[in-house]
């Protein structure tokens, strides 16, 4: 059946919704509002062009015109959806030559997060940064081109801290972190943190723990920390989080989870269920536990958009929860999670267990054998694996995997000695760390 169809966010879950759909329905008028000037940009290849380990910024786009052919859908660009009328069925959007409106048959809401930034007092925007966008990173390029900075400051040391840090680094930027914590990459425990924190000094970059920014002297050249202390930097990135867009869905009274997020069922249907989400902005739940969770991360706006295609095709293939796997580069590190760390176990006040273990990549006589550390977190009764964490510097991806999909299979810790990995000495050990890793996790069940 031909309807009209509505995608409020053009980049991962917008452009990737209305690809979907449009493989299935030949048929039906598809119309992505974007308020930004790029749709289908690769959020995700921002910190690498500021490194210029990505050279060419093109490589990050794909052009309105070519998508709109590719797949026969219309796109508005710098149009930004201001109203949805639930009664009447249509939206209102404001773009260069004024407000409008648009009906809809359904409509998709992907508006994805916005970075945290808090107007700290003192703080001088030109030399104070996000990273979030493409005009964001086209800003902070701008700024190192001409400027040429020899400090920055990185507020926040999860993901986006993270890559920054790295890729300033890679330009001859001294760069220091600072963050509230006890320790950096909240994805991780303060165990398997250590290792990441070692490194990061390894490569001279300044941690600043457990204190946080405070205000700003000098215009913007100066950060006061919480303690009093100070931090010249020639330049600052705040890397504080997201928050997920939800004044749309709130303002047309869609109901929000406790998360903040879009509260969505399994089909990722909002309480409206002619209105869909997905993406960064939505709340879904937690894979494991099935409590309300906000992941904002590529992997669940791609299957989510599969889910939201499929059902607009009459097929009620439903959205399981979300893992939230995750992996990133820390200089010469891989580090990686799935599912929970000690810390959101303990917040939910689930009892659990946890084993670590420090081994190598490979067989330690075969060339380039590295360290690898892989934690795993799961229930002391049943072994079921509730979270797992893989740092090193080879090889690390590969464990993450393996322990991800053991998760999403609900294997537990008893099937971890029996998975048969394929061995040979450049690649493991006839014993892979895995199975060492469920051996050890076995035997805390046994002991019980
Ligand atoms: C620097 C960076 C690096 C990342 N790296 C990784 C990574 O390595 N791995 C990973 O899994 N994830 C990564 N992510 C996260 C990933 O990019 C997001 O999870 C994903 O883009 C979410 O898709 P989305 O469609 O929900 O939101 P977005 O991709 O952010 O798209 C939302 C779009 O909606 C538009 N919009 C918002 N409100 C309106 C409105 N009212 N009207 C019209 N348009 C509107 C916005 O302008 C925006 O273009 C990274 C993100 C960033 C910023």
């Amino acid at each position: 059946m031909k309807q009209k169809i509505i995608i409020v966010g053009g980049v991962a879950g917008g452009a990737t919704v209305a690809a979907q759909i449009r493989r299935q329905d030949k048929l039906s008028d598809i119309i992505i509002f974007d308020r930004g000037d790029y749709i289908a940009f690769s959020n995700c290849g921002l910190p690498y062009y500021i490194g210029e380990i990505v050279k060419n910024r093109d490589d990050l786009l794909f052009p309105t015109g070519e998508f709109e052919e590719k797949y026969g859908v219309e796109i508005r660009v710098n149009s930004e959806v201001t109203a949805i009328n639930r009664e009447k069925k249509h939206i209102q959007y404001q773009n260069v030559s004024g407000i409008h409106e648009e009906t809809y048959d359904k409509l998709i809401l992907s508006p994805g997060a916005d970075a945290v930034a808090p107007d700290f007092a003192g703080i001088d925007k030109q030399c104070t940064f996000t990273l979030h966008t493409i005009p964001g990173m086209d800003k902070m390029n701008a700024f190192i081109k001409e400027k040429q900075p020899k400090t920055a400051a990185i507020v926040g040391a999860g993901f986006i801290g993270m890559e920054v840090v790295e890729n300033l680094h890679a330009l001859g930027i001294k760069c220091t972190i600072i963050d509230r914590s006890k320790h950096v990459m909240k994805i991780v425990d303060e165990d398997m943190a250590s290792v990441i924190q070692d490194h990061l000094t390894e490569k001279r970059v300044d941690l600043i723990l457990e204190e946080g920014l405070d205000h700003f002297n000098n215009e913007g050249k100066t950060l006061v920390l919480s303690s009093g202390a100070h931090i010249d930097a020639d330049m600052t990135i705040l890397a504080l989080g997201i928050k997920p867009n939800v004044a749309l869905a709130s303002e047309a009274a869609l109901a929000i989870g406790k998360t903040g997020a879009i509260t969505t069922n399994r089909y990722m249907q909002t309480t409206d269920p002619d209105i869909y989400a997905l993406g960064d902005a939505v709340e879904t739940n937690d894979f494991a536990t099935y409590s309300p969770r906000h992941v904002a991360l590529a992997w669940p706006a791609h299957r989510q958009a599969f889910i939201i295609s499929s059902h607009l095709n009459g097929e009620n293939i439903a959205y399981r929860g979300t893992l939230g796997t995750a992996i990133l580069k820390v200089f010469d590190l891989t580090v990686g999670a799935a599912g929970h760390t000690s810390r959101s176990l303990t917040d939910m006040e689930l009892p659990y267990m946890e084993t670590m273990l420090q081994a190598h990549s490979h067989a330690n006589y075969y060339p380039g054998a590295e360290k690898l550390w892989l934690k795993i977190l799961f229930n002391g009764q049943d072994g079921t694996i509730y979270g797992a964490q893989a740092v090193g510097y080879d090889g690390a991806d590969k464990r993450l995997a393996v322990l991800a999909t053991a998760i999403k299979a609900k294997l537990t810790v008893t099937d971890l000695p029996d998975l048969e990995l394929g061995y040979a000495p450049p690649y493991g050990n006839s014993k892979d760390p895995i199975n060492v890793l469920g051996y050890k996790a076995s035997a805390m069940l046994d002991h019980k």
